[in-house]
């Protein structure tokens, strides 16, 4: 018999204690992505939009468009981009309106 099974028996607790308490599995958790619009130039800008496979990155003039209702937390633009991008750590991502997940990040960086 599995041993967790014996444990919420034991303990009369079979889930964990989120959001009470800090969910531990959080920390290795795969996440949508925080980009730096300092470090972010057209040319970055660019490459994580076509590394993305979900559609969830767009360019809008001198914007880069993140919709992470799109996102699968996959990390291939933080994987192309550059140092720009990385793992936000973000996983209570519940909107109650779709447009609220959607963020404009301004690309800002040092286009030389
Ligand atoms: S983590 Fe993956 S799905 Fe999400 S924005 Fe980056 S490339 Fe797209």
């Amino acid at each position: 018999m599995a041993a967790w099974f014996l444990r919420g028996i034991r303990r009369g607790v079979v889930t964990t204690r989120y959001p009470a308490e800090p969910e531990p599995s959080a920390r290795v958790l795969p996440t949508p992505p925080a980009f730096d619009p300092r470090r972010l130039t057209d040319a970055l800008a660019d490459a994580v939009v076509d590394a993305c496979p979900s559609g969830a990155l767009t360019r809008d003039g001198a914007f880069l468009v993140l919709d992470i209702g799109a996102c699968s937390a996959c990390g291939r633009c933080i994987a192309a981009g550059g140092g720009a991008a990385r793992q936000s750590g973000l996983f209570e991502l519940a909107a109650t309106e779709r447009a609220h997940l959607v963020k404009r990040i301004p690309v800002t960086g040092d286009q030389r």
